[in-house]
């Protein structure tokens, strides 16, 4: 088993035990604070008690025979996070919907209490009822960043881009930056719904709205530049992967393929010399090594366009590239050597095809696609092109 894979099952047992022992803590507890006369044995409630019928009325017997108070809402709250976290959703809902039943809670705390049931509500898959007891939170205190942010959560997951975009308008949960680059991904996300409707001057609407919120979106510059190319518009398209070039040069492997039609397809030699004279100039991901030197080969000669491969695998050296060198070898030497170097070949194409190429930075999710929200960890921006020998 892959080591990575190991980490997961251990943040995994790690989570549930944490749960656990949570709930143990917390069903220790709670009889020193509601007081004597606990006939109920709370010990039937820890999840390894078989009789779920039976767990359900001790817990019904614990919510009605004792008094919330100042000393026993903690306890409960961790009574509830603990079921929560074991994914034992209605009990969940039952400790803090009891809570607020009973009409003893300060203003803050039926807060925390109305915020920990929407997260049960959330788990439970109950988005509708979220949304009743989130928007009154938001709207009541605009500087809860907790309630705003579940709301945001909640409007992510029911891909409400528009309700998301003006929340976030005035959220208070994010700095000015990162509220803008979200923002922009909202437009960008309404950007490929309209793509999807073939819609394509909203598309485009959608693009510069995002640009508007933040004028070097990558995700906006990428497809801006794509929907140029559909338009013909290849001077336009340049320039949207220029932006990509300066402010996002991790992208430009994602981009690589389209920036280098629109630049054989303007059909002015200069404009193509001038960009291979600047890749020329530095150091490449191997994708843009790859087309720079088809280019070259068509432009100059092979010679020059092999010199150049092999001076730019040299400084950044990928096992992409040296697949590639193999394979280029192959088809040139007559040595008897030809039968290693296609067994060489063979193994770095099985290493090649299987490397994903996008990685999170945030959480080590790797994807074969771009995702700009993380799957893993619902980062927006966070997934990057792998840079590297094992990857661009
Ligand atoms: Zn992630």
């Amino acid at each position: 088993m892959e080591f990575s894979w190991w980490l997961v099952l251990l943040a995994g047992f790690a989570g549930w035990f944490i749960g656990y022992e949570k709930l143990r803590h917390a069903l220790s507890n709670l009889p020193r604070f509601l007081g004597r006369g606990s006939r109920s044995d709370l010990s039937t409630l820890l999840p390894d008690h078989n009789d779920q019928v039976e767990r359900d009325l001790e817990l019904n017997n614990l919510l009605e025979q004792y008094a919330v108070d100042d000393n026993s809402v903690e306890l409960y709250l961790t009574l509830g996070d603990a079921f929560r976290r074991r994914g034992e959703y209605s009990r969940a809902i039952g400790v803090h919907e009891h809570l607020l039943s009973t009409g003893q809670l300060s203003e803050d705390q039926q807060r925390t209490v109305k915020l920990e049931l929407a997260r049960d509500y959330a788990g439970a898959g109950l988005l509708d009822r979220v949304e009743s007891l989130l928007k009154p939170l938001v709207l009541d205190n605009p500087r809860d960043a907790a309630s705003q942010e579940s709301l945001l959560r909640l409007y992510e997951k029911q891909r409400e881009w528009e309700l998301a975009f003006d929340l976030a308008s005035i959220s208070t949960s994010m700095d000015p930056a990162e509220r803008n680059a979200v923002k922009a991904q909202y437009c960008c996300e309404l950007a490929a719904v309209a793509e999807l409707e073939d819609n394509l001057p909203q598309m485009e609407k959608h693009l510069q709205r995002a640009l508007k919120s933040e004028p070097h979106c990558s995700r906006a510059l990428v497809m801006l530049g794509r929907y140029s190319i559909e338009l013909k518009q290849y001077n336009k398209a340049i320039s949207y992967f220029e932006a990509i070039e300066t402010h996002h040069p991790e992208l430009v492997p994602e981009i690589a393929e389209s920036y280098f039609f629109a630049l054989h397809a303007v059909d002015d030699e200069q404009v193509l010399r001038k960009h291979l004279d600047y890749v020329r100039g530095r150091q490449n991901s191997y994708s843009v090594i790859k087309l720079a030197r088809d280019a070259i080969g068509k432009l100059e000669s092979e010679q020059a366009a092999s010199d150049f491969f092999i001076e730019q695998l040299a400084m950044r050296p990928s096992m992409k590239g040296l697949r590639d060198w193999a394979e280029y070898e192959l088809k040139t030497t007559k040595s008897q050597d030809k039968e290693k170097v296609a067994a060489v070949v063979e193994m770095l194409r099985d290493v090649t095809d299987e490397k994903p190429v996008y990685l999170c930075d945030r959480c080590g999710y790797r994807c074969k696609q771009i995702q700009w929200l993380c799957p893993g960890c619902e980062n927006w921006n966070s997934v990057k092109v792998i840079i590297g020998a094992e990857g661009e």
